[in-house]
C-alpha cells in the first residue's frame, strides 16, 4: 500500500469500526480460519462490524485479515490514490467524519455505527415519542443521523446512490 494510503487508513478505520458498513464479506475458508481466532461468528452475512479485531486503532489480525479487507478501497481512498484529493484533505475529511459520528453523544444518542443510525432513521423524525420535549430531542438526533449518513455517503461509502444501504462492503 502506498505510504499516503497507509497513513490515511491508519488515521481512519471507518470501514472496520461499523461506521460505514455492518458486515465485510468473508470466504468459507476465511470464516473457518478467523473463527479460530474468535473474530468471525456464525453470521451468514460475513464478518460483523464493528470488527472485534479492530482495537487500539489498528487491525489485530492484519496478516490474516480477509481478502475483502485487503482489497477494499472506499471512495476517499480511491480519490487519494487517483490524485483527486491530497492527503491533507483526505485526513481532514476523516477527522470531520469522526467529529460528526461523535455528535450524537451530546444529545445522548449513539450515531457511531450504521446499525445505530438505521435504527434512528427507522424510528422516524419524532422517534415515536408523544411528549413534546422527547419529540424535539428525537428530531435533533434524527437530523444528526441523517447528516452523518449523507457525509459518509458523499465522501467515503462506495454505493453512492444508496441511502445507508446496503450494509455490506461492496467490492472496490
Ligand atoms: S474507510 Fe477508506 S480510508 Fe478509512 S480505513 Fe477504510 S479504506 Fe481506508
Ligand atoms: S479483520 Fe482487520 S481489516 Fe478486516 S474489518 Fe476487522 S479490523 Fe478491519
Amino acid at each position: 500500500m502506498p505510504a499516503a494510503a497507509e497513513q490515511l487508513c491508519l488515521a481512519c478505520g471507518l470501514c472496520c469500526n461499523g461506521a460505514l458498513y455492518d458486515h465485510a464479506k468473508v470466504t468459507d475458508e476465511e470464516r473457518d480460519r478467523l473463527a479460530g481466532a474468535g473474530i468471525v461468528g456464525t453470521d451468514p452475512a460475513g464478518l460483523s462490524l464493528p470488527c472485534s479485531a479492530y482495537r487500539g486503532g489498528a487491525c489485530q489480525v492484519y496478516a490474516d485479515r480477509p481478502s475483502a479487507c485487503r482489497t477494499f478501497r472506499c471512495r476517499l481512498l480511491r480519490a487519494l490514490d487517483d490524485g483527486d484529493v491530497p492527503l491533507a484533505t483526505a485526513l481532514e475529511t476523516v477527522a470531520k467524519a469522526k467529529q460528526l459520528l461523535r455528535r450524537g453523544a451530546e444529545a445522548g444518542a449513539d450515531l457511531s455505527t450504521l446499525a445505530a443510525r438505521q435504527r434512528i432513521r427507522r424510528a422516524g423524525p419524532d422517534g415515536g415519542q408523544q411528549e413534546a420535549a422527547a419529540k424535539a430531542r428525537a428530531a435533533r438526533i434524527y437530523v444528526e443521523a441523517v447528516a452523518v449518513g449523507l457525509f459518509l455517503e458523499r465522501h467515503l461509502r462506495n454505493d453512492k446512490d444508496a441511502r445507508e444501504e446496503p450494509a455490506v462492503q461492496p467490492s472496490a
